[in-house]
C-alpha cells in the first residue's frame, strides 16, 4: 500500500470515484482512493440509477445537469458504455398547485437551459401507454433525463481516473484519522498508515462514522429506501420505444422499465431511519431486510396508476440504506474546525449528482473555490448542533417523506421545532407571531392580530399573509416597529492582531471606535464570500454581526483567515446577546423616553454605536436598521430581553408601535435596494457587479480579493445588479419572489435574484443581474412568472427615500 498521497479519498462509491476522476482531470494524480470493500459497495451498487435534472433550486439544477452531461460523455467515451439511457421523464400533476410548481420549474429551466415542457394528459398517454390517466391534469416532461447503471458509471469514472495516474486501494478500511501539526493527516488503515495532505470523507452513509474518526459530528442519517422489481410485464413484451421514467408525485413513487418488467420506488410516509448511532462494523455490500408493509400503501396507489402492475409477480423488493441530512441536500466543503479535511457525503440522490459534485469538489480542493454556487450543499449551512440525533433524525424523516411534496415558496417545515428559542418566544407567540426557523432559531415572520387566520397556507401565488406584512411595513414607515432579531450570529474578535487580521479580510475600511461599518469579505476570486456589520468597541476589539443562516460559514471563513499566531481571539457570542430592532419615525421618541442617553444625531449619528442604559437594561445600541428608517439595533445581554421588550412596547403604545416579523424586511429592504447575501449577492458576484462599490476601499491597502477586483474595475464589468419594477394588475395573483426569467424581446436577459412588493412605493420590485445595455434605466423588459409574462422596467434605485434622509434624521 502507498504511504504518501497529496489527497486521500475515503469511499469508492459514485462520489469518491467522481472526485478522483475530476482531480485527475485537473492534473492532481498524486491521489489515492481507499475503499474498505470493493468499489460501489455502499449505496451505489443498488441504486435505481435515475438521473433527474428537475429541482426547485437553480444551483442544484445546474449540478444535476452537469451529472447528466458527464454520463452522456462517459457513455460514448473509451470507458463506456455505462448504460445511460436518456429516456426522458414525466412528472404527473393531479392537483392544480402541482401545475404551478411545474410552471415555476419551467421558468428555472429557461434560465439553466434545461429542456422542460408542460404537457397535457393526451401527450402523457402517448408517451406512457401503461398509465391510467385518471385525475391527471398534465405533467412536466424533461426529455434529457434518464437513468444509468450506477456501478458501471462509477467504475468508468474510477478507470478514467486510474488511467490518468490516480491510485485506488480496495479492501482497505480506514480505522483512524490523525491530524498532524503540519496540517497533514495520518490515515490509519487495516493495511498500514498513509500520510495525506488532504483527506476527503466520501463515505456515503458511513460519512458520519468517518467524520467521528476526525473528531467531527456530521448531520447524516442513513434511511431505508426500497424499490420493487416486477416480473416481466406482458404489456411491455412487444417491441416498443422504452417508456420515460414516470413520477406520480401525489402518490409519491417513481417507476421505470427494468428488464421487461417495472421498477417501482415509493417514498412512503413514516420512513425508517437505520443505524442512526453508528453502522454495524461488519455491514458491507449488503441489503436490509425488505419490508412490504412499509410500502404497501404507496404500491397500491402505484397499481391504480399502472393497472398492468396488478397481474404481475414481484421479483424483488430491494431495501438499501441511503443518506439523508436535515434538509435533504448533501454535505460538501472544508469541514469547519479542521484543516485539510473535506467532506463529500450525505447524498440522497448521489448517482445523478456525482458528476457535478465531483467536478465542483475538485475545483474547491484545487482552486479553493467551487465552480458553481453550492450554498445549498455547503457543510457550513449547519452549525455543530445540527448533528444532534433529536434534530437530524426527525428532519431527515420529514425530508424523505416530502421527497415529492410540492416545495412551496416561503413554506416552513415543521420537524424538530421549536429548537432554539430566545426569551421572547412565548411572549411573541401569545401576541400572534407566526414563526419560521433559520439555523434552528425560531423567528417571528409576521403577527396575526386578534386571532385572525394564520395566513400560512402554502401557495405559489399571492400569499394570505400579505395583509399582515403590509400593516407591519406601514407601522415601520409611518410610526415604529419592533422586531426580535436575536437569531443574528455574533462574534467578538479581539487582541493585538485583531485590527490587522480583520482588515485583510474586509473589503471596506474598518470603523473607528464607536462606529459601525458594513463590509463584504471577498473570496480570492473577488466574489462576495460574506456580508457583515462590524462595530469597533475598542482599538483592538470588534463586534461582528451576520445573518443567522451563515453563522457557521462566516465564523469558519474568519477563523481560517485570521493569523494563527495567538494574537487574535475569535469568539462566537451569538447565544449571549439578544437583539431588538426598533425602527420608524417615532423610534427616537420611544427610546428617548426610556434612557438618559442623548439620541440626537449630533450625539448619536447614523452608523454609530453607543453603550446606553434603557430602563435598567445595559444596551449596546447600533444606529443601523435594514429598513431605511430612523432606528436602532438594541443588542443586550439576552437575559434582559423580556424586560427590554416590555419597556419598549409600553413606551411605544402611544406612538402606535407594532410587533413586526421578518417578512416585512423582505419588502422594506428592496424598497431601499439593500442587498441580501445568498439571494442577490454571493461568491459568484463581485461587489462591483452588485453595485456595492462604496463598500470597497481600494485605497486602504491589501485585502483578500483586491487584485481581481482591481482588474475588474480596470476592464469594466459586463453585468450589473439592476432594479426593476414589475407591472402587475391589482387583481393579479402572480407573486414573483426571485428565480423568474427576465426577457428582452425573446432573448433571455437574466433572472430575478429577488422580488417582492414594495408597499410604500406601491410597486413590485425585482433585482436582476443584467448586461450593460439592458441594465440602463428605462429599459423595458418582461418577467415570466408561472409562465405568464409581465412588463418590467429598469429603474433608478433605491425607490424609497433615495437621498437616505429618513434614516439619518
Ligand atoms: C434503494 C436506493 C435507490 C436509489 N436510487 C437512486 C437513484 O435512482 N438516483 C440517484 O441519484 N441516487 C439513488 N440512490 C442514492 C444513491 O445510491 C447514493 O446517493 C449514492 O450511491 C451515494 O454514493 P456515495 O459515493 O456517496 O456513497 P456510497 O456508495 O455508499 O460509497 C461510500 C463508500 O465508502 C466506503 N467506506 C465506508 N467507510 C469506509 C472506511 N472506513 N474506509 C474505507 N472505505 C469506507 C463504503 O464501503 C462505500 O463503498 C438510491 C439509494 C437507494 C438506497
Amino acid at each position: 500500500m502507498r504511504t504518501h498521497a497529496r489527497v486521500a479519498v475515503i469511499g469508492g462509491g459514485a462520489l469518491g470515484a467522481s472526485l478522483l476522476y475530476h482531480l485527475a482531470l485537473r492534473g492532481w494524480t498524486d491521489t489515492v482512493l481507499l475503499e474498505k470493500d470493493d468499489l460501489t459497495s455502499g449505496s451505489t451498487w443498488h441504486a435505481a440509477g435515475l438521473c433527474t435534472q428537475f429541482n426547485a433550486s437553480l444551483n442544484v439544477t445546474r449540478l444535476l445537469m452537469r451529472g447528466v452531461e458527464l454520463f452522456r460523455d462517459l457513455e460514448a467515451g473509451p470507458h463506456g458504455p455505462i448504460d445511460f439511457r436518456a429516456v426522458g421523464s414525466v412528472r404527473l400533476a393531479t392537483v392544480p398547485a402541482r401545475l404551478d410548481q411545474y410552471r415555476d420549474a419551467r421558468g428555472l429551466a429557461r434560465i439553466t437551459g434545461l429542456p422542460l415542457e408542460i404537457i397535457g394528459p393526451d401527450e402523457i398517454g402517448r408517451l406512457v401507454p401503461l398509465l391510467s390517466l385518471e385525475g391527471v391534469l398534465g405533467g412536466a416532461w424533461t426529455p434529457t433525463d434518464g437513468y444509468v447503471d450506477p456501478s458501471r458509471a462509477t467504475l468508468a469514472m474510477a478507470d478514467a481516473a486510474t488511467g490518468l495516474g490516480a491510485g485506488i486501494e480496495r479492501h482497505t478500511t480506514v480505522t483512524a484519522l490523525r491530524e498532524l501539526p503540519s496540517g497533514e493527516w495520518d490515515v490509519v488503515t487495516d493495511r498500514g498508515t498513509l500520510r495525506a495532505g488532504i483527506v476527503v470523507n466520501a463515505a456515503g452513509i458511513w460519512g458520519r462514522d468517518v467524520g467521528r474518526l476526525a473528531g467531527v459530528d456530521l448531520p447524516i442519517v442513513p434511511m431505508e429506501h426500497q424499490y420493487l422489481v416486477t416480473d416481466a410485464v406482458p404489456e411491455l413484451a412487444a417491441d416498443h420505444p422504452e417508456m420515460p421514467v414516470v413520477r406520480d408525485t401525489e402518490a409519491s413513487f417513481y417507476v421505470r422499465e427494468e428488464a421487461g418488467g417495472l421498477l417501482v420506488g415509493p417514498y412512503e410516509p413514516n420512513p425508517k431511519p437505520w443505524a442512526v448511532s453508528g453502522i454495524p462494523r461488519d455491514f458491507g455490500r449488503q441489503l436490509l431486510p425488505s419490508d412490504f408493509d412499509q410500502v404497501s400503501g404507496v404500491l397500491e396507489l402505484a397499481t391504480r396508476r399502472i393497472p398492468a402492475l396488478a397481474g404481475v409477480g414481484m421479483k424483488q423488493l430491494l431495501n438499501g440504506p441511503t443518506s439523508y441530512t436535515p434538509d435533504g441536500n448533501a454535505l460538501m466543503g472544508w469541514v469547519p474546525g479542521r484543516r485539510n479535511l473535506f467532506v463529500l457525503s450525505g447524498f440522497s440522490y448521489g448517482i445523478v449528482q456525482s458528476g457535478g459534485a465531483g467536478l465542483n469538489a475538485a475545483a474547491w480542493v484545487v482552486d479553493g473555490e467551487p465552480v458553481d454556487n453550492l450554498w445549498e450543499l455547503d457543510v457550513r449551512r449547519f452549525g455543530p448542533d445540527a448533528a444532534d440525533l433529536d434534530y437530524v433524525v426527525p428532519r431527515a424523516r420529514e425530508t424523505y417523506e416530502r421527497e415529492y411534496a410540492i416545495p412551496f415558496p416561503f413554506e416552513e417545515l415543521q420537524a424538530a421545532r421549536p429548537r432554539k428559542t430566545d426569551p421572547l418566544y412565548d411572549l411573541l407567540a401569545a401576541r400572534g407571531a407566526v414563526f419560521g426557523a433559520r439555523n434552528g432559531w425560531e423567528r417571528p415572520l409576521w403577527f396575526v392580530p386578534d386571532g385572525g387566520p394564520r395566513g400560512d397556507e402554502p401557495t405559489y401565488r399571492r400569499p394570505a399573509w400579505l395583509p399582515y406584512q403590509i400593516a407591519e411595513c406601514r407601522a415601520i414607515r409611518e410610526r415604529a416597529g419592533l422586531l426580535d432579531m436575536s437569531s443574528f450570529a455574533k462574534y467578538e474578535v479581539s487582541g493585538p492582531g485583531a485590527a490587522d487580521g480583520l482588515d485583510r479580510l474586509c473589503a471596506n475600511r474598518l470603523p473607528a471606535v464607536g462606529r459601525v461599518a458594513l463590509t463584504p469579505m471577498l473570496s480570492p476570486r473577488g466574489g462576495i464570500e460574506s456580508d457583515l456589520t462590524i462595530t469597533r468597541l475598542a482599538p483592538d476589539r470588534f463586534y461582528v454581526v451576520t445573518a443567522a443562516a451563515t453563522q457557521a460559514r462566516d465564523l469558519d471563513w474568519i477563523e481560517r483567515h485570521l493569523p494563527a499566531d495567538g494574537s487574535v481571539t475569535l469568539e462566537d457570542v451569538t447565544a449571549d446577546w439578544g437583539v431588538l430592532m426598533l425602527a420608524g419615525p417615532r423610534a427616537r421618541d420611544i427610546l428617548g423616553a426610556l434612557t438618559d442617553a442623548d439620541l440626537s444625531t449630533a450625539a448619536f449619528p447614523f452608523m454609530a454605536a453607543r453603550d446606553i442604559v434603557v430602563g435598567p437594561v445595559p444596551v449596546r445600541a447600533l444606529r443601523v436598521t435594514y429598513t431605511g428608517e430612523l432606528g436602532w439595533e438594541l443588542h443586550h445581554p439576552i437575559e434582559w430581553s423580556r424586560t427590554l421588550y416590555g419597556l419598549l412596547l409600553d413606551a411605544g403604545a402611544g406612538a402606535g408601535i407594532a410587533d413586526v416579523g421578518y417578512r416585512a424586511l423582505d419588502s422594506l429592504r428592496l424598497e431601499k435596494g439593500y442587498r441580501l447575501w445568498g439571494s442577490d449577492i454571493g461568491p459568484q458576484d463581485s461587489p462591483l457587479e452588485a453595485g456595492l462599490d462604496r463598500f470597497v476601499a481600494f485605497d486602504k491597502g491589501d485585502f483578500i480579493g483586491r487584485e481581481p477586483l482591481l482588474r475588474q474595475r480596470a476592464e469594466g464589468v459586463d453585468r450589473r445588479l439592476a432594479c426593476l419594477t414589475i407591472e402587475l394588475a391589482d387583481d393579479d395573483d402572480l407573486f414573483p419572489r426571485g428565480g423568474e426569467p427576465v426577457f428582452s424581446g425573446e432573448s433571455l436577459a437574466g433572472y430575478l435574484r429577488a422580488a417582492h412588493p414594495g408597499h410604500a412605493v406601491g410597486r413590485t420590485i425585482g433585482l436582476a443581474y443584467l448586461s450593460d445595455t439592458t441594465s440602463a434605466s428605462g429599459t423595458v423588459l418582461e418577467v415570466e412568472i408561472l409562465g405568464e409574462r409581465r412588463p418590467a422596467s429598469v429603474v433608478a434605485a433605491p425607490l424609497y427615500d433615495s437621498e437616505g434622509g429618513r434614516m439619518r434624521v
